[in-house]
This record gives C-alpha cells, structure tokens and sequence, in this order.
C-alpha cells in the first residue's frame, strides 16, 4: 500500500508540472493537484494509524495535525494570492504554516521519549552539535539576511526570520530522533527521509528568498510534495507500530558515518567564518566563535562520556552486569595489598552451578542465560555491601569478601548456597527448576600466602564440593586438615 501510495503522488507530481500547458486553466489545475498530494499525506497518516494500530499513536496524530496545518495553510494561500489577488508580503497563511512546525517537532519528541525514555546524553550531545552549525549557517545565511531586508516592512522581516527559526526546531528534534537508539525499520527510513527531505528543501527555499530568485511553483514544491508523500508512506508501512519500541541500548555507537556527520557540522562553523571573511562579507564573528567554542566543549564531553563507557564494559559482564574476572582479580590484588599492612583478612569464593549443562540441554541456551542472569541476581542480594561478585567463567561465579574471618566466610557461602537450592527459578514463563551451586571457599592470610594461592586453594575447594556430591560448601581449611 505505501508504494502505491508513493507511486500516485510521483504521478500527480509529474502532473504538476505537465498542466501548465493547458493554458488558462493551468494555474487552478496545478493548485489542485498540489492540494490533493498535500491532504492526500493527512489522509495517509490517518489510514495509517487505523491500518497498522500502533500502541502508541501521538506522534503519528501530531504529525497528521501538523500536515493538517501545512495544507490548510496552503488552502489559505490559495485564497489571498489567486482568489483576493492579494500583493501583501504576509497573509494569515504565514502563521499557519509556522504552527505547522511546533506541531511536526512535538511529534517527533513524543516519538523519541517512546524509544528512549531518559536523558540519553550521548545523542542529546551529537544533535546539539549538529543543530549549533546548522544554527549557526542558518543565521549567516538565512536569518541576518532577512532581518536586514530593508525592501520589506518589520511584520514581513519577522516573519521571515520565525521560518529558519522553526527549521532549526524541527532540525534539533529530527536530529535527535535520527541519532538516537533504536530499531530503523523501513518505516523509520522513510520517516527521516521525509524529515530531511523538508529541512533541506526549506533551506533552499529559504536561500531563494533571500536572493530574490524564488518563484512560485519551482522544482521546490516537488520537494514538499514529496515531503507529504514519504511521511504518508511512513505511516502505511506494516513497520510503523515499532517506532515507537522501546530501545534497550543504552546509547548510540560510534560508527564512521556518525562521525562524519559530526566532524562535518563541527567543521562548518570556522569553514563558514572563512568563507564570509573572503569574500569580505559579514562575519559575525562573537556568534562565529561561540558556535566553535560551544562546539568544542561538547566534543569533549562527549569524548569523556565515551570513555566512561568504554571503562564500564572493561569491568561490566554483558550479560549479568556483575563485575568482569579482570575486575576481581584487580580487586583481589589490592585488598591483598590491604592484607599485609594490617590485621585484615579476605576471603574468595568460587561458585559453580551444579549439572548446568542439563539446563542448557533442556532448555536451549536462551533458558539458560536466564537462569545465570537469576543467579547473579541473587549473588548480589545475599553478600555484604562492599563485597565484590564477578562472573568468573561461563557458569561459575567469584566473590570477593574483604575483612571476612572464617566464620564469616562459611555463613555467607552456606547462606548463597542455601539461597540457589531452596527457592526455584523461573527457566521461561511457565517452567520453574530448581538450581544448586557447588562454592569452594578460601582465605588470605588464614589459609594461604599468595592472591594466586588463594584462588587456586578455592578452586580445589570447589573441586572438593562437585566430588563430594555437590550442592554444598568445601572451606580450602577444612579441605588442607583433611
Ligand atoms: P558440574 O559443574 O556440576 O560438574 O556440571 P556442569 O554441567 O555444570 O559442568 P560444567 O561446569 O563444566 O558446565 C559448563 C557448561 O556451562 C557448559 C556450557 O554449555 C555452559 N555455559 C557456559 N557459559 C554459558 C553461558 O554464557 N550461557 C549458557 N546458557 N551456558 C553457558
Ligand atoms: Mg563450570
Ligand atoms: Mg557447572
């Protein structure tokens, strides 16, 4: 249905441009056509809402308000320019059109809080880029220009300037959208394509303004036609109630392209302030160097706020989100440390889950994941704060316990092993199984001399507890004095 859709209004936008020739009915006959692509994109969206019955359809309604606006607005230029046969610079279908704008962006911001609700710094920051150079363009070449116009009167300068305002709007929230996480589906590709298609041919149109060279019913009206189309096409196609899924990932990945885009919208702000001192035009240079100062700051956090990630994954296990081996053993090497200052002990524990195989076995490997997910789960809940929990290997298991005593160690290992055994765990929706762990448990200084002793000693322990039936507790002490 939405190729169709795409498909008729390529057709009527080629008529478009074919019925001039008709004549003196040419000029009402392309104003139809026109009208009928642009509410043909209301009626599109709408069809598409009750079609695809999204759970979530605000961004879609807004959207179809939006185009509701932009063709009423054109309804109404219609009247003032062929009808009235108005010469006024502004009519009331400039405010229309300009509403359209707060309508589109509150769309797309209710469409990005559904896919990633939260603050989401790292695309926050990348569209922020992005909208200060397109700001900064936007000034130099569109909004100073205008309000300079010294051929028109202060109503139409204002006028003019409210439109690369609410571009920029709508350009702040669209690249936000884009750069955020997410599924893309066809119907997202078709939604930006619509999005970046409407900001570039506004840019354009802008530009022509400013330049006196704009005429009514250029290749530009195409552009907006088209606009109207792909927003339509978006609504229709069957992916369209997965925009608005909530995205799991955590932020968006630095992949080539992003960082083109970004090195790109950077670059323009001091490329636009050479470019205007060469041709000796105007160069606004406080604003000039706000937007490179502006942009640099947001380079670096951004940069910070990608090497905090990067540090949490080092030390974060995908799967559990307990700590990493490599994070234990750093962990073990300096409470160690702690122990030959002072009168301090540390004890490790090694936990492996009884005949995890058989769940594996019976239960695929998703079902098992969710079963070493649950065990960390309650590994976290059954040690003392400031005890460290790792995942050691694929289904063995290591905490850390700084400042414990022998005593110590055998409650928390019984408490952990009795924690797995009595309480089953839900293996999928309806199954539940009950699972048991085998811990091997050792001491520094008690028991052993080396971090390396300590964990090689617990590893015997273990050992010790799968040989001796499983589903208990072996101490490296009680296993030495055996
Ligand atoms: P036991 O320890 O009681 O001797 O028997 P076991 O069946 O648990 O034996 P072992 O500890 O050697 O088994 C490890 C199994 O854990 C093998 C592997 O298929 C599974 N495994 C390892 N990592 C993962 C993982 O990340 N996800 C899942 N689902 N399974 C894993
Ligand atoms: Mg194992
Ligand atoms: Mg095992």
């Amino acid at each position: 249905m939405w190729v169709g859709y795409l498909a008729v209004v390529a057709a009527v936008a080629g008529l478009y441009y074919l019925v001039p020739l008709l004549g003196s009915v040419g000029p009402a006959a392309q104003t139809v056509t026109y009208a009928i692509v642009i509410w043909s994109s209301v009626g599109a969206l709408l069809v598409g809402v009750y079609r695809n019955r999204p759970t979530r359809k605000g961004p879609w309604l807004l959207l179809a308000a939006g185009q509701l606006v932009t063709a009423s607005a054109d309804l109404m230029f219609d009247v003032y320019h062929f009808l009235l046969e108005t010469t006024a610079d502004v009519t009331p279908a400039d405010p229309l059109y300009l509403a359209a704008y707060p309508l589109y962006a509150a769309g797309l911001l209710l469409l990005v809080r559904y896919r990633t609700p939260g603050w989401n710094a790292p695309s926050m920051i990348d569209a922020a880029i992005i909208a200060i150079s397109a700001g900064l363009l936007s000034w130099v070449f569109l909004i100073s220009p205008s309000a300079h116009a010294d051929d028109l009167s202060p109503l139409a300068r204002a006028v003019m300037v409210t439109y690369p305002v609410m571009d920029l709007l709508l350009l702040a929230v669209a690249s936000r959208l884009m750069l955020g996480a997410g599924v893309r589906p066809p119907a997202f590709r078709l939604l930006s394509g619509g999005l970046v298609l409407l900001l570039v041919v506004d840019a354009v149109y802008g530009v022509q303004q400013v330049l006196g060279v704009y005429e009514d019913g250029n290749y530009l009206d195409a552009g907006w036609m088209f606009v109207g189309a792909l927003l339509g096409a978006a609504a229709l196609h069957p992916s369209m109630p997965r925009l608005t899924e909530h995205s799991p990932a955590a932020g968006p990945d630095a992949t080539a392209g992003r960082l083109t885009v970004l090195a790109v919208a950077a670059l323009l702000a001091p490329a636009t302030l050479l470019g205007q001192y060469l041709r000796h035009a105007p160069m606004h240079v406080p604003l000039a160097t706000a937007s490179c100062m502006a942009m640099f700051l947001l380079v670096i956090a951004r940069m910070a706020a990608m090497v905090r990630v990067q540090r949490q994954m080092a030390i974060t296990d995908a799967l559990t989100g307990l700590r990493t081996r490599r994070f234990l053993q750093q962990a073990l090497r300096s409470e160690a440390a702690r122990t030959h200052r002072a009168d301090f002990s540390v004890g490790l524990l090694l936990i492996d889950v009884d005949h995890f195989k058989r769940v594996n076995d019976t239960y695929g490997h998703h079902g098992g994941d969710r079963v070493l997910c649950e065990i960390a789960h309650r590994l976290r809940s059954l040690v003392r704060p400031g005890d460290v929990v790792a995942r050691y290997g694929g289904e063995e298991f290591a905490v850390l316990l700084p400042h414990a005593g022998d005593a110590d160690i055998v409650a928390i290992g019984e408490r952990i092993r009795r924690g797995m055994a009595t309480a089953p765990i839900a293996v999928d929706g309806e199954t539940l199984i009950t699972v048991t762990v085998s811990i091997g448990a050792s001491i520094l200084p008690g028991h052993v001399l080396t971090t390396d002793d300590l964990t090689l000693t617990a590893d015997r322990a273990l050992y010790a507890a799968k040989e001796a039936g499983r589903n208990r507790l072996v101490t490296s002490q009680r296993d030495s004095s055996a």
